[in-house]
């Protein structure tokens, strides 16, 4: 947003609270091993959007890096998402892409037409066997609750493959900042107009300090809560340093619920045009998130929806601030999605603010 006022014209500041930009995008060089990392989680920039991948790579070179992951539990090591090499290996076969096909057709649950929530999704998609093996309990340490009780879409888009290609994405576009992600933000604010201010929490006063303000912090948190607390997922880390390599590949996924942890990644796979003697092996352990924890993943779970639709009317009310991101929208946004809404978001706001903010402007980027 910052970027696309500054070269409109307008200038602002960025504060954040951390004493970083970039929010869980960050990365940071590690002290001992020397290897760039992902401090908040996994970010593999990924897109089908033209748009949004000639704008990101205006602050970085883009090195084109496929995310390959593999998932662990009490069967093996397998191919993932699930791929004709998944399945093969599943159910022990030597299937081709028609016979697989038909193998899952039968596995799956047809009389599930209209999928109600992810457990159903998942068992009209795949049928109980796959469900089981890798959704179940990885849904479960991810969320903490059953599939049965999350909405589908928080799987995103899981692809079933009839051949071997086992990138985890669909997108088009896929890539990496080679000088990583913090220094790609750095460059993006890089701009006369843009003026940043860290270790600055976000403070009601300063809507009459400024002429407008973009909160992309918690919508409960900047009402004080006044119409409950909504859930989110939060994420705690445990790093182990050792010889490379450690794991053998950048992410693996692990499906039992006896791990206590879901993923694991070691960051040196994340820049390969490095080379580094240790590594970084990373395990994300999963928990409910409590007021003042760092909020990751939005549940959007039937009781926070009716919550959030009763912050709506406070939304409204608001004359010179709007919400943004993955917290000011208590959406589950990946950074495409939020590089694609600002770019959308600023142009309608530069509209409205140049035609002397007369026209109704929406306090959201995005509609639910
Ligand atoms: N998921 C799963 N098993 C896996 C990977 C994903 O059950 O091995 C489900 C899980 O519910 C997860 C969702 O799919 O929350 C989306 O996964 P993704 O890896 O896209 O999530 P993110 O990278 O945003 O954490």
């Amino acid at each position: 947003m910052a970027r696309e006022l500054a070269e409109a014209g307008v200038p602002s500041l960025v504060i954040d609270k951390e004493s970083f930009i970039g929010g869980m995008c960050h990365s940071r060089r590690d002290e001992e091993t020397g290897v760039d990392m992902h401090v908040f989680g996994p970010h593999i920039f990924n897109t089908n959007s033209e748009k949004a991948w000639e704008y990101v790579q205006r602050f970085d070179r883009f090195y084109p890096w496929v995310n390959r992951v593999k998932a662990s539990n009490h069967k093996g090591v397998f191919s993932f998402p699930i791929n004709l090499h998944t399945i093969n290996q599943l159910f022990d076969k030597t299937l081709t892409p028609a016979e697989a096909r038909r193998l899952i057709e039968d596995q799956r649950d047809k009389s599930i037409t209209n999928p109600r929530n992810a457990e159903e999704k998942l068992l009209s998609m795949v049928g109980r066997e796959i469900y089981e093996v890798f959704f179940k309990g990885y849904t479960i340490k991810q969320w903490g609750v059953s599939p049965a009780e999350m909405p589908a879409d928080i799987l995103k888009r899981i692809p079933v493959r009839f051949n071997y290609d086992d990138n985890y994405y669909n997108s088009r576009y896929q890539g990496l900042p080679m000088s990583g992600y913090s220094q790609w933000l750095t460059n993006m604010l890089n701009h006369p107009l843009i003026s940043v201010q860290l270790s600055s929490a976000y403070e009601h006063s300063m809507r009459d300090e400024f002429e407008y303000v973009f909160y992309a912090g918690p919508l409960d948190a900047y009402f004080n809560y006044a119409e409950g607390d909504l859930s989110y997922r939060t994420v705690r880390f445990e790093v182990t340093r050792g010889v490379f390599e450690q794991q053998g590949c950048a992410c693996v996924n692990h499906s039992d619920l006896s791990v206590p942890y879901t993923r694991s990644h070691e960051h040196n796979y994340f820049s390969p045009w490095e080379t580094h003697e240790k590594s970084v092996l990373v395990r994300e352990f999963s928990s409910e998130c409590s007021r003042g924890e760092p909020e990751f993943y939005p549940k959007r779970m039937a009781r926070d929806m009716e919550v959030f639709r009763r912050y709506m009317p406070l939304v409204e009310q608001e004359e010179k601030l709007s919400f943004i991101g993955r917290l000011g929208c208590y959406r589950y946004l990946d950074m495409q999605q939020c590089v694609l809404m600002s770019l959308d978001y600023a142009g309608r706001w530069l509209s409205w603010y140049k035609n002397g903010k007369k026209d109704y402007l929406p306090k959201m980027p995005c509609e639910f």
